[in-house]
């Protein structure tokens, strides 16, 4: 089947504009007819319902967090894009257009990504009419850093809570819609089922997480703001509750899933400590700002840190190879992510790494304190020649920009970062792929969307650091509230849509019997037990680097471990109240099945490109080689039963504005 992208025709700088001004938007007077239900209130959901109920739609939004703003968005730490050129450092719209193309190694379709670079900015003055207090320079001025693959200081920020922040600022936007009766929420409810009536979603089965009670909901369009699914992991910097549910359900009933393997590996974590973890930390990419990425240069240094015989502070400048300026001399630190998540694996693999289980480097700011304590003295006509004043005011300086992860490192690891260097290493932490959508958001399903981390659209095959943020509150303030115009137009006629029609009906039996089964299964493994099984499997031999033989050992030991999942899991409690143990084995069995078409899709990509790396396609230096000949696609999955059967359906990536190149960031 084709994939019909809907992308305008025309200039690129026109594409959007163009469609805006064409754009079927529902007459105002009659939007107060249609039923939207958003799935999801992260950034992209909070940003989606309340744009929409203040265009004058009905609309219900759903999360299974006590309040949407818990939502896993308020963890993002480091920043948001946009092509402001507040720094005068030559940005522009198609600078970021460019970087978000080349970052995501030429995999990403070219008309959203420019739309995503024109509305970058509007996100900002949004959020700060919104009163989100976004970095100020001395002079009162918006602050901007820079974050990896790019040369500009683009980058917004409130310290090292932007998410937060910026949710804020969209829950309260949301709020008074809910305050003037425009938006029902639903905290605390989970998407089961999507509902299908004559081809078109029409609503959504959900379980109300306190009561178990399951419940049917009816729209004229439901959209799905569901997240990312990293959680496939086991392990990972997401908060513990995203699942790939909604993503998953909707799938099942039609949506194609693109790209599924395109995950993000990110450079800059707590490294992994033991068996007992279920979580990863982040320690934002903001820090690669200042801080400075190495390993010992010699193995017997490396040895000798690893068994406590030498501290890093032991090891002079030349005893150190910080590996990231080595090979990338004009990025540096900065280098994108998949690119330094590769490097520390290499190095660590060499036998360089620096904690107990030998996968760790080294962040280290001691450079940074005494650059930026030296300024200090300077400014303040204070002595530099005082070494201890230069470290006082430099770690100041330090505190000031980067102190909350500096406090929760130490937390953590109960090692002091100002004075001794954090370790850090890779882990899973964001995914490109998701539900395939057209450039109207719209998936497979007619009147279903997806937004936000849940769909596939703008970050090719790996994403930039910043650009999460910039996505999701582009889809839900300024794209998605026009797109989905379109597709209503004609539903102003439709009238409500019963929930006792046979497809609701059919839709919960389903929903029910499924946790009957759990219910009523007398297994004698948790549902914790299989999830960590997957995650090893995902991690061994479907994450930083992949081949053929670990894919399809993968593909067989997952579709096996889904088996005895169904044998064997036990699911303590009731049906009818709250239980978390029910609502983790439904997540769980869906990533049972996303794992194998996650492996399937990364088997069937003979190439290398962004985070998808499979060790038979690299150049003699290590770097990806991708085959844009036979591989210059968006893999859209059909679901046809198993995983196993799902058919491949390709949109052809085409290239009018930017040429493809080897990616080099050197
Ligand atoms: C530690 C960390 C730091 C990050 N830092 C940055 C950064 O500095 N800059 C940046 O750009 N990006 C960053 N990211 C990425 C970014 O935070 C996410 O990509 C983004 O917040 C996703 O937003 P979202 O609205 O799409 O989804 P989420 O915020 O994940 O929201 C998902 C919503 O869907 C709901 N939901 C899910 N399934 C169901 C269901 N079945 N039924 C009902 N509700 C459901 C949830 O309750 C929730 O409300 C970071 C990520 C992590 C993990």
């Amino acid at each position: 089947m084709a994939l019909d992208s809907k992308v305008p025709s025309g200039p690129i700088s026109d594409k959007w504009i163009n469609y805006k001004n064409h754009i079927n938007l529902v007459n105002p007077a009659n939007k107060r007819n249609i039923d939207i239900i958003v799935v999801g209130t992260g950034l992209a959901g909070s940003s989606a319902a309340a744009t929409l109920a203040e265009l004058g739609y009905n609309v219900k939004t759903f999360c299974f967090q006590d309040s949407p703003r818990r939502a896993h968005s308020i963890a993002a730490q480091g920043g948001i894009n946009a092509a402001k050129n507040y720094q005068g450092d030559g940005d522009s719209t198609f600078r970021l257009f460019y970087d978000t193309i080349k970052g995501g190694d030429y995999r990403s379709r070219e008309a959203n990504v420019h739309r995503l670079a024109e509305v970058s900015t509007n996100i900002i003055d949004q959020c700060v009419m919104q009163g989100v207090p976004l970095a100020r320079e001395y002079g009162g001025l918006l602050d901007n850093r820079s974050f990896g693959g790019t040369l500009v200081a683009r980058t917004f920020y409130a310290k090292g809570q932007t998410g937060q922040q910026l949710l804020l600022g969209a829950y309260s936007a949301m709020n008074r819609q809910i305050g003037r009766g425009k938006i029902k929420s639903h905290a605390r409810h989970e998407m089961l089922d999507l509902v299908v009536v004559d081809g078109k979603a029409r609503g959504i089965i959900a379980r109300d997480l306190v009561s178990g009670e399951i419940e049917r909901h009816s729209a004229h369009a439901v959209v799905i703001a569901s997240g990312g699914y990293g959680n496939v992991f086991f392990l990972s910097t997401y908060a513990m509750g995203s699942n790939a549910t909604a993503a998953w359900k909707i799938h099942k009933k039609g949506a194609f899933f693109a790209n599924p393997c395109y995950t993000q590996i990110h450079p800059t974590c707590i490294p992994v400590s033991g068996d007992h973890q279920s979580k990863l930390t982040l320690m934002s990419e903001s820090l690669r700002n200042d801080g400075r990425i190495w390993v010992p240069a010699k193995l017997e240094d490396a040895k000798a840190i690893r068994e406590g015989k030498k501290k890093p502070t032991d090891l002079s400048e030349s005893e150190r190879d910080y590996y990231l300026e080595r090979r990338y001399p004009s990025f540096g630190n900065l280098a994108p992510r998949d690119i330094s998540s590769r490097a520390a694996k290499e190095r660590c693999d060499a036998g360089f790494g620096v904690n107990k289980t030998g996968e760790a480097v080294y962040l280290d700011f001691a450079d940074a304190i005494q650059r930026y304590g030296k300024e200090q003295a300077f400014i303040k006509g204070l002595d530099a020649n005082d070494a201890a004043l230069i470290i006082k005011l430099g770690r100041a300086v330090v505190a000031s920009k980067y102190g909350n992860l500096f406090q929760m490192y130490e937390k953590i690891v109960d090692e002091d970062p100002y004075t001794s260097p954090m370790m850090i290493y890779p882990a899973v932490h964001y995914t490109m792929g998701g539900t395939w959508v057209d450039y109207n958001l719209q998936t497979t399903i007619p009147g279903c969307f997806s937004i936000g981390e849940s769909n596939f659209s703008d970050h090719g095959a790996n994403r930039l650091g910043a650009s999460a943020l910039m996505q999701g509150l582009a889809d839900g303030y300024f794209v998605l509230p026009y797109t989905i115009g379109d597709y209503l137009a004609p539903e102003i006629k439709t009238g409500p849509i019963s929930t006792d029609l046979p497809e609701f009906v059919e839709a919960e039996k389903k929903v029910k019997e499924q946790i009957e089964r759990f219910i009523n299964n007398k297994g004698t493994k948790s549902v914790d037990y299989f999830h960590k099984k997957l995650g090893k499997i995902m991690w061994n031999n479907v994450g930083m680097a992949r081949n053929a033989q670990g894919l399809n050992e993968a593909i067989e030991e997952i579709a096996a471990l889904r088996e005895e999942f169904y044998k064997e899991v036990i699911v303590p409690g009731t049906a009818d109240s709250f239980n978390p143990e029910l609502a983790k084995a439904g997540r769980v069995a869906d990533f049972l099945e996303l794992g194998e078409l996650f492996a399937k899709d990364a088997l069937h990509r003979n190439e290398s490109c962004g985070g998808h790396f499979r060790e038979e396609y690299q150049t003699e230096d290590g770097e990806a080689q991708r085959d844009d000949e036979n591989f210059a696609y968006v893999a859209a999955w059909e679901y046809k039963g198993k995983p196993s059967d799902a058919v491949l359906h390709k949109e052809p990536l085409i290239y009018e504005n930017i040429k493809l190149a080897t990616r080099s960031y050197k």
